[in-house]
């Protein structure tokens, strides 16, 4: 339960003072739904109100804060004319302009023959200085507060700056005092303040320099933020090396037996991953590993591998998959390769039900599956295994740590091997998982040919389509990949449909079409006589990004692909160049084109390399952009930038082991300490695996 002193922060913010319905509406768009959202919901600028010049030197185009006289008031003599408001001091005098504002009010802000603050930018009209709308309007006992440096914020609309700065400044009251949860020498060290004072400090910037991610206010929080989520995967980590792993050790005949099942013979970092996995199953501790290949470096035939040696030992293994195109694709390649050795190997996905449902459920209890692809759908609670030895999990990045719990607490010290293409940094894998093992794969298959990758205007649209033609006359299979459409999916499927429309009136049935909307059915039906040969241009929105194999597709059209990410059009390309005839990628954009886009699309013409093009996009993007994507499911973090703060990162995960080793209960004072900070950041799940255990 989340400990008592949190509960205020935990609000919604419409409980704050002055904040309804309306406003909290908008606030959680913009922040979020709890008063704690909005500590996180930093200055992005300043705005310095101490600069207080007399009006004769006050400069236009410049903040200032003035002290005047309020001399006569000028109500417009039509409504199309502004509201004028004459003012001086010794040195000089100057207009206040209202546009649209109530009489009264103006009235009783500025009284006539009275002294008030106005703040607020300068203009100068024919030789005249006005003020239209001060930021600020006070009577001059107030000029401790009005002279200060104000905080801005990012905004949304409707809201205005000074309702959220009012929010904010609730939620900073409703902060309680918290005791200290990072390590004491390195808070010395590094010469931090407290989190309350530097939670204080962040949302009191003085100037531009405080809002720059590496003060070291900023830096604390940061460190606050990683060290929760670092901690969180300790406890995930801890939790599930506690329950005793098996000891896997196939006997070396069956090992030898299932390479020889494999139709080519493995690469030299295929067998470098191969030997790390088998050496981790064959530890008694349970094994937690990441491989890492680019697509097309052949992950597939090293999980065949690990599944070949739970196997060897009578144990069953699960597949998981994201999608039911992939779980199916996987189904394809594994079972020939399964059933060559013996095993049996069954799917489940959320398309099987009924009566094959509860066949295929009942072989996996019984122990007859030896090997099962699926879903989402293995999470579910009447999945039931005789003894499962082995969880694989490919395109991890799209599900949780909580899944990957779930998959593995199916039997007793389940190894799990993750298995990603995204070439994500060290300390970004860090973010996801915490400490992982990580075997990699750096080299491709033997024999594959370079891809050709051209980019074309798509003025010359129709020599494509010739071009297609002609390769379709040669028994050539091809994707003509349209593009996401951000706002809505009903536009994207409607420009798939219309391009097939276009390319079945010149190729007619040889043409299919495939999209998200699709029903997973017909979707499945498409791939197939795709793979199977009816079907030899395939159109198709990204739904073919990940993960599908079909070697004899050769040719890829990408159209506007201005508007993809690198990282996408590098998932996407990886659909071909996997068999042994050579490939062609065609980039078709449309101009103008932009400077960022630009060079995406040179990266992509002149390499292959999937690491070099990530660490292009990191650099095109930034890594905070990366972060953020549909694809990454890397965790999202408020005040942290793992691109700024990748040292912190190590020295978070540094502090996490020890503690964990130390206080696995986080019984100690200091650990109850980092319990209120899990919660705090909301990493509620990793408090309550301290639990039973
Ligand atoms: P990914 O890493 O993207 O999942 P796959 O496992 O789907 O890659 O492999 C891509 C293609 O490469 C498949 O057609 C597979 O049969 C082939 N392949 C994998 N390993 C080798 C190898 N060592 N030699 C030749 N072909 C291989
Ligand atoms: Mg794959």
């Amino acid at each position: 339960m989340r400990p008592e002193v949190l509960y205020a922060l935990f609000a919604e913010v419409t409980r704050l003072k002055g904040i309804g319905p309306r406003l909290g509406k908008l606030i959680e768009g913009l922040a979020g739904p709890h008063v704690v959202d909005l500590l996180w919901h930093l200055p992005s600028g300043v705005i310095d109100r101490r600069f207080s010049p007399e009006l004769a030197s006050a400069p236009a185009g410049v903040v200032c804060t003035l002290t005047v006289h309020v001399d006569a008031h000028y109500p417009p003599r039509s409504s199309r004319q502004p509201y004028k408001v004459a003012c001086s001091d010794e040195s000089g005098g100057f207009e206040i302009v209202f546009f649209n504002a109530k009489r009264d009010w103006i009235m009783q802000q500025l009284p006539p023959g009275e002294w008030r603050l106005v703040s607020g930018k300068l203009d100068r009209f024919d030789d005249r200085l006005q003020m239209a709308h001060p930021d600020v309007i006070a009577p001059l006992e107030e000029a401790d507060r009005v002279l200060t440096v104000e905080p801005i914020y990012p905004m949304t609309q409707g809201l205005v700056p000074k309702v959220l700065r009012r929010a904010v400044d609730g939620a900073l009251t409703a902060v309680p005092e918290l005791p200290e949860w990072a390590d004491g020498p390195l808070v010395a060290q590094r010469g931090w303040p407290s989190w309350n004072k530097a939670i204080q400090a962040v949302h009191a910037p003085t100037d531009a320099g405080d809002l720059e991610p590496t003060t070291i206010v900023r830096t604390r929080l940061a460190y606050d933020e990683l060290l929760a989520n670092q901690l969180a995967l300790a406890l995930v980590r801890l939790n599930m090396k506690k329950k005793r792993g098996q000891a896997i050790e196939p006997k070396p005949e069956d090992m030898t037996r299932a390479e020889n099942a494999l139709p080519f013979s493995l690469t030299g970092s295929q067998r470098l991953a191969v030997a790390e996995i088998l050496a981790d199953m064959a530890d008694p501790h349970r094994m937690l590993r990441l491989l890492q290949g680019d697509v097309g470096s052949g992950k597939t035939a090293v999980a065949f591998l690990a599944v070949a040696a739970a196997a060897s030992t009578g144990r069953q293994s699960a597949m998981m998959a994201p999608t039911e195109i992939l779980a199916r694709q996987h189904l394809e390649t594994l079972e020939p390769l399964c059933e060559a050795i013996g095993l049996k190997v069954g799917i489940l996905t959320g398309r099987d039900k009924g009566k094959a449902r509860a066949a295929i459920l009942e072989a996996l209890e019984d122990g007859e599956i030896d090997l099962i692809v699926g879903t989402h759908a293995l999470f579910q609670g009447e999945v039931a295994f005789r003894d499962l030895g082995l969880a694989v999990i490919d395109e991890q990045h799209r599900f949780g740590v909580h899944q990957r719990m779930t998959l593995s607490d199916k039997g007793r010290g389940v190894d799990v091997l993750v298995m990603t293409a995204t070439p994500i940094p060290r300390t970004l894998v860090m973010t996801a998982y915490g400490d992982l093992d990580v075997s990699r794969l750096t080299e491709k298959p033997a024999g594959r040919k370079p891809i050709d990758t051209r980019t074309v205007p798509t003025s010359r649209l129709d020599d494509v389509v010739d071009g297609i033609g002609r390769a379709l006359e040669a028994g050539t299979k091809a994707y003509w990949v349209c593009p996401l459409v951000e706002e809505s999916e009903v536009l994207e499927v409607a420009a798939a449909e219309e391009r097939y429309r276009h390319l079945h009136d010149r190729f007619g049935e040889r043409v299919g079409l495939i999209h998200g909307k699709m029903k997973a059915a017909d979707k499945d039906r498409v791939m197939e006589t795709f793979v199977q040969g009816d079907v030899d241009l395939l159109v198709a929105t990204t739904v073919i990004e990940v993960g599908v194999n079909v070697p004899a597709a050769t040719i890829m059209v990408i159209e506007h692909a201005e508007r993809f990410g690198l990282a996408q059009l590098h998932q996407l390309r990886g659909r071909i160049g996997r068999g042994a005839e050579a490939s062609t990628c065609i980039l078709l954009y449309t101009n103008p084109v932009g400077e960022v886009a630009r060079s995406r699309l040179k990266v992509m013409r002149d390499s292959e390399d999937g690491f070099l093009i990530a660490g292009e996009d990191l650099r095109l993007r930034g890594a905070g952009e990366v972060l953020g994507t549909r694809q990454s499911g890397l965790p999202k973090f408020r005040l942290a930038d793992p691109e700024v703060h990748g040292d912190l990162i190590e020295v978070a995960r540094d502090d996490a082991r020890l503690v964990v080793d130390k206080d696995p209960q986080l019984s100690s004072p200091r650990g109850a300490a980092l319990r209120t900070l899990l919660y705090l950041f909301e990493r509620d799940a990793a408090v309550r695996l301290l639990g039973g255990g």
